[in-house]
């Protein structure tokens, strides 16, 4: 745990009592703060109490002689609307910040020049920040890996000269940060999202434009407008700054081209990474991935071959593309986290000949922007809820089972599949459809597909194809 000593014998509130929220809450009240913490929910209120942690109503005294209200992540902050916890604070013209703020506030104080990566992006940015992580310790290296990838960044060790920190930051914990001010900030992409929340694209993107401004390097993905945009606005002002793409050349920065991390630098250009050995990062999208990762793990000092032996043995994020057997030539893939047709085309993207397994609760617009990937669809296995609807979008233009059940899809496409003459036909799970009819959520449906695929016969481990 990283005790929070920057409030010590202050007052301080804190809204927000879930995982997070309780690490931060342990973290001031070890650092000497005078906490008041407090929920919506009274079963996390109570949960706090009996941890120890000073909780209370503060709509009872209001804010006024409190150093700042901590506010977990998830709580409103400006849209919809302000919680009121939120109004409270700006009545009483108290700061309001999150737990990366206080993070940055004990590392400025304890250890200012110790290493710490922050990785945002609208897509990408658990994989980067997984990646990082397993590339700098692979290669020997004191890491430790936080943030929204789900470790609360306070319940790790504290900063230390030689200690890199690797935290995957969301624009909400970013909008709560006024003072991040990473070695190293990536910004993978932007796109539409979480509008709800920020009101307008520009203001969402004014939020992530803040942790690569006030990074030492900046490293920027090319690939969309509003990214390609803040780099050349902090190109302007003279920030140091990197460029990535994993979908055109780059006259300076590091881009994909044929499944290979090309760098150019002062007109040369030379192959740094080999992605096509790197069984976990497949797909163009990982191509972004892994330009930023290399770029922050050169920024560490790693040398190219150790990154290239970080990339080649990183296992890759559960229900993520996630490699979890081989039975002879036939790979399984666990992409559950594919919720949405969009999620699906990453990975229908990925692999040249398919067992499509999909289905579950449908969402608006079903399948049919992936028709473009039919053609590498050697069958369909439809399962849930929306196996009717798919297999109407289908339209005969592939074959197609409804399997029902998970469990039966895994075991018909390995049938399917280990008869097919390709080198590596693909038994893949990557829904395009939410899992809440058969299952609890996408981690348990990525489970049982991990379970099923474990009782075939003849199951082994991965190895790189
Ligand atoms: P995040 O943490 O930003 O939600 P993840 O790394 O968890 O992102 O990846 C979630 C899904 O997003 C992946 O399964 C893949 O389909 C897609 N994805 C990953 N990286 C990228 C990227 N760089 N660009 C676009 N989509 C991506």
């Amino acid at each position: 745990m990283i005790p929070v000593s920057c409030f010590k014998g202050e007052r301080v509130a804190l809204f927000g009592l879930g995982g997070s929220g309780l690490v931060t809450a342990h973290a001031l009240v070890a650092g000497g703060a005078k906490l008041t913490a407090f929920d919506d929910n009274p079963d996390s209120v109570a949960k706090a109490k009996a941890e120890g942690i000073p909780t209370g109503d503060f709509r009872e005294t209001g804010l006024h002689f409190h150093a700042a209200l901590v506010l977990s992540p998830g709580v409103p902050l400006t849209h919809p609307k302000p919680h009121w916890s939120v109004d409270l604070a700006k009545a009483a013209n108290v700061p309001v910040i999150g737990d990366i703020e206080l993070f940055c506030r004990e590392r400025a104080r304890i250890a200012p020049h110790s290493p710490f990566i922050a990785i945002t992006g609208t897509n990408g940015k658990s994989t980067t920040t997984a990646l990082v992580a397993h590339v700098l310790k692979h290669a020997g290296h004191d890491v430790q890996m936080g943030g929204n990838i789900g470790t609360a960044v306070l319940s790790l060790e504290p900063p230390a000269q030689g200690r890199i920190h690797v935290v995957e930051c969301s624009s909400y914990q970013i909008d709560l940060a006024p003072g991040i001010k990473p070695s190293v900030g990536i910004l993978l992409n932007l796109s539409p999202d979480h509008l709800d929340r920020h009101g307008t694209m520009d203001n969402y993107a004014a939020v992530k434009e803040r942790l690569v401004a006030a990074s030492d390097l900046a490293v920027i993905g090319m690939d969309d407008n509003y990214s390609a945009a803040i780099a050349s606005f902090l190109e302007a002002k003279g920030h140091k700054l990197m460029r990535i793409s994993n979908s055109g050349k780059l006259d300076d920065g590091v881009y994909l081209q044929d499944g290979r991390l090309i760098e150019a630098k002062n007109r040369s250009v030379s192959t740094v990474i080999d992605l096509r050995t790197a069984g976990s990062l497949r797909g163009d999208h990982n191509g972004q991935n892994g330009a930023a990762a290399y770029l922050a793990c050169r920024a560490m000092g790693l040398t190219q071959q150790e990154i290239q032996a970080g990339f080649d043995s990183f296992p890759g994020l559960a229900h993520r593309m996630e490699q979890v057997g081989r039975a002879g030539k036939v790979l399984f893939v666990n992409d559950s986290k594919a919720t949405n047709a969009d999620a699906a085309a990453m990975a229908l993207s990925s692999f040249e000949r398919i067992y499509w397994i999909a289905g579950g609760l449908a969402k608006d617009g079903g399948i049919t922007s992936l028709a473009k990937f039919f053609p590498r669809i050697a069958k369909a296995y439809l399962i849930g809820e929306a196996a009717p609807a798919f297999a109407a979008a289908i339209g005969g233009r592939i074959a197609f089972e409804i399997s029902g059940t998970l469990d039966a899809a895994v075991r018909h496409a390995h049938e399917d599949a280990r008869r097919d003459a390709a080198s590596e036909p693909v038994v893949l799970l990557s829904p395009a459809c939410a899992s809440f009819d058969q299952f609890k959520n996408f981690e348990k449906r990525g489970d049982a597909f991990r379970d099923s695929v474990l009782a075939l016969e003849g199951i082994g481990p991965v190895k790189a194809a």
